[in-house]
């Protein structure tokens, strides 16, 4: 098998029996840590021992879709539901860029409030920190919306987009959401994103209900055709108020193997150490890391709306002040002869273009 993890290096891309082959072998004994040395070499030379930190604003919980596995679900009664006003988005800007980020994440569940009129409220915010903050990128997560509000975001001055796809099998998906929700649109969301110049995000979560290692092969295939700016891999962990509250948590260690995997399919992606990994454990991230990511996301949103923003049970962070939580991932990443980064933390190809066009 590390014979196909060479060939992954050389060529940077395996055929889909390869794949399946690779990943179903995931439990070969060093196979994990063979993976995780090339990835974090390939990590060490294009992005040296810098990790970028990401403030991440979870403007609110309130949601209209029903995905089976998430927290914020439409149909969760165990959350209370908030939207943060524009002020307090704003405080929170504010407190990440005292603190040094220079990337704001934006992430919320999907309502026609941030949507309606090609996104016109979300347009004003990203408008007013894009005007305060001009050396600070402004990435949104803010889930499926048409091109129009896309647009309209882009140009009032946001950077990036994380969409992750979830799955890239058609079936696969349709057991993770209900019929309401459409494989198809997820995946013309991100081509549009792409094509619109945002610096695009996709993703899954290892080990979501019903995954087989066929699945995560179309997802490798999947990224090797789209070629993403960002990925992130995130293990699934049950949340006790949703349809999978009974299924067991992704795996760690094929979590880290992924992780692994598409670094060395493309080097020079942009992959967090998801907050996911370290449920009920300090040294996910770290692990995460130490297999080829780049990335963290330290939480900024206010203290006392992180414990409704649950994706899954056990999240970590939530009763720490940003401050104490970008103190605690800074300390981690040092821990192991990292060193967290305040920049932009742009993909190295937009860097490029960005330079081309001064
Ligand atoms: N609504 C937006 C979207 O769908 O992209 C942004 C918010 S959504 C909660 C962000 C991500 O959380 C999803 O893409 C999903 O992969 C992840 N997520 C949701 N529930 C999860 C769970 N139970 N375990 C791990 N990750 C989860």
């Amino acid at each position: 098998m590390k014979s196909l993890i060479d060939k992954l290096e050389e060529t940077q891309e395996l055929t889909h029996e390869e794949w399946v082959s690779l990943i179903g072998a995931y439990e070969t004994p060093g196979l994990i840590d063979y993976a995780a040395e090339k990835a974090r070499a390939l990590s060490l030379s294009i992005f040296g021992t810098q990790i970028y930190f990401r403030g991440i604003i979870e403007y609110t919980n309130f949601c209209r879709n029903d995905c089976y596995y998430c927290g914020l679900r439409m149909s969760g009664n165990d959350t209370t539901r908030y939207r943060l006003t524009p002020q307090q988005i704003f405080d929170c800007a504010e407190e990440g860029h005292r603190l040094g980020y220079r990337t704001i994440v934006l992430q919320g569940g999907e309502t026609a409030y941030y949507e309606a009129k090609g996104a016109a409220r979300m347009v004003e915010i990203v408008r007013t920190i894009r005007e305060r903050y001009p050396d600070t990128a402004i990435t949104l997560s803010m889930g499926e919306m048409n091109r129009e509000a896309y647009e309209a975001l882009f140009e009032a001055g946001a950077d990036r987009y994380l969409l992750r796809h979830e799955t890239a099998t058609r079936e696969h998906y349709e057991k993770l959401h209900p019929p309401t929700m459409s494989f198809d649109n997820r995946m013309e969301c991100l081509r549009i994103l792409k094509e619109i110049g945002y610096q695009a995000g996709a993703g899954i979560m290892v080990g979501s209900p019903y995954q087989t290692v066929e699945h995560l092969a179309n997802d490798m295939m999947f990224m090797a055709d789209f070629k993403p700016h960002m990925v992130g891999i995130g293990p699934f962990q049950p949340h006790h108020d949703t349809p999978f509250a009974n299924f067991p948590a992704g795996s760690n260690e094929l979590t880290f193997f992924i992780v692994s995997l598409c670094r060395i399919m493309n080097p020079k992606l942009l992959i967090p150490a998801t907050t996911a990994l370290d449920c009920g454990r300090t040294d996910g991230r770290q692990r995460a890391v130490l297999a080829g990511a780049n990335v963290i996301m330290p939480n900024l949103s206010p203290e006392g709306i992180k414990k409704n923003y649950l994706l899954y049970d056990n999240k970590p962070g939530i009763t720490q002040s940003a401050e104490e939580n970008l103190n605690k991932l800074r300390s981690l990443v040092e821990e192991i002869g990292y060193t967290m980064v305040v920049g932009r933390g742009d993909h190295p190809d937009k860097v490029k273009e960005k330079a081309c066009a001064a």
